[in-house]
């Protein structure tokens, strides 16, 4: 058999991530490829840290986008920050908590877990009983946006209360990035990662990370070598610290960050508060919509994410047979549940590009027409 070139169909991303990546970043990404250590191309990733330093909020020098989608930055900022036998504490309010304790254990340390329900923030009360009760923990790690819930924990909060009891944290805000405000230095976050495809709205496959100078030295005070050649920071920063002088680690992903580039500049020219506002305001109509046609949302309004919408499947409707029809009658992906929350909930995404009112009116329209 003779195998043609691929032509995806067009969908509306509406669900999870990947988010809609708009015309003008697929462009960017098809423009000439580069040697990764030509002059231009370097010119160019100086740009996107100046870049992700805004998007961040943040004036930390170790500031750049890992070669791998969110995971891999989840996996560089737990291998990096902990030792065999350091103590960690996870709070786990959903799926991404689960593979926070995976990553502590798999580095040698030992989680101490904190568990919120499903769909519930985060409880800083609780975590101040687990800092109490292990005062030899040395790092407290959490997601601010619980993509699998749709919940949004208070990260100022919880990061206050790791500092008072002496711990760095190491915040997931692969889904929170450029959807909801988030303040790097101000809310004094020491280790946190991204991902390109969720607020961000490049394809998926990079992702944006930040350190400061406290996690940073946690780093350079290793006694042990960190347990993966890739992710080590020490080796990788000597590619992107820069200074004139990259040496080769590994080949950057060229056209990628082309796409991630234009995607950053997209939020600059939008203003970070712009594109949070219009995050909020979508999510406002989406739920006016949806609460008329009698559908419920799952987490409380306070914690409501905007950009991630968990909804209850109605009584008697089949999960997989309406997401089915939602692709192939309209192009249309909205999310199913995942763990706890599987066949309990739909999960509607309005990430960056596809956070948009015709979005918003295409959903519930198509929403109620396989209804
Ligand atoms: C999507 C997501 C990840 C993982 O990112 P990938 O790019 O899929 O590896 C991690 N944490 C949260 C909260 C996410 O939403």
């Amino acid at each position: 058999m003779q195998i043609t070139s691929f032509h995806p169909p067009r969908r509306t991303l509406m669900g999870p991530g990947p988010s809609d990546v708009s015309d003008r970043v697929l462009e960017a990404m098809s423009r000439p490829t580069l040697g990764h250590l030509d002059p231009a191309f370097i010119g160019m990733m100086d740009e996107v840290k100046s870049l992700l330093q805004y998007t961040f909020q943040t004036q930390n020098e170790l500031t750049f986008a890992v070669s791998a989608p969110g995971s891999a930055g989840m996996e560089c900022c737990f291998a990096n920050l902990i030792e065999p036998g350091d103590r960690v504490i996870v709070c786990q309010n959903g799926v991404f908590g689960g593979r926070m304790r995976e990553n502590v254990e798999r580095c040698g340390g030992t989680a101490v877990m904190v568990e919120d329900a499903w769909g519930s923030a985060v409880d800083p009360d609780k975590l101040e009983d687990a800092l109490k009760a292990h005062p030899d923990a040395v790092l407290v790690a959490f997601v601010h946006a619980e993509t699998s819930t749709g919940a949004q924990s208070d990260a100022k909060t919880l990061v206050q209360l790791a500092h008072q009891y002496d711990c760095l944290t190491i915040v997931d805000t692969v889904t929170s990035l450029a959807g909801t405000p988030l303040y790097v230095d101000e809310w004094g976050i020491d280790a946190i990662y991204s991902g390109s495809q969720k607020c961000l709205s490049a394809p998926p496959g990079l992702s944006p990370v930040s350190f400061n100078q406290r996690a940073a030295d946690k780093i350079s005070a290793r006694t042990t070598k960190v347990q993966s050649w890739f992710l080590d920071l020490n080796l990788v920063m000597g590619y992107w610290g820069g200074e004139g002088k990259r040496a080769y680690h590994h080949t950057a992903p060229v056209n990628s960050l082309y796409g991630l580039h234009e995607a950053l500049v997209m939020v600059q020219e939008e203003g970070l508060e712009n594109a949070w506002a219009r995050h909020r305001d979508n999510h406002l109509e989406l739920r006016h919509g949806l609460e008329a046609m009698g559908i419920e949302f799952v987490v409380d309004p306070q914690h409501r994410l905007p950009q991630l919408n968990a909804i209850a499947i109605p009584e008697g409707v089949d999960d997989a047979a309406i997401r089915s029809r939602l692709l192939h009658e309209f192009d249309l992906e909205i999310g199913a549940g995942l763990g706890a929350l599987a066949g309990k909930v739909w999960r509607i995404g309005l990430m960056g590009h596809a956070s948009n009112l015709k979005n918003v009116e295409f959903c519930v329209s198509s929403l109620r027409a396989v209804l």
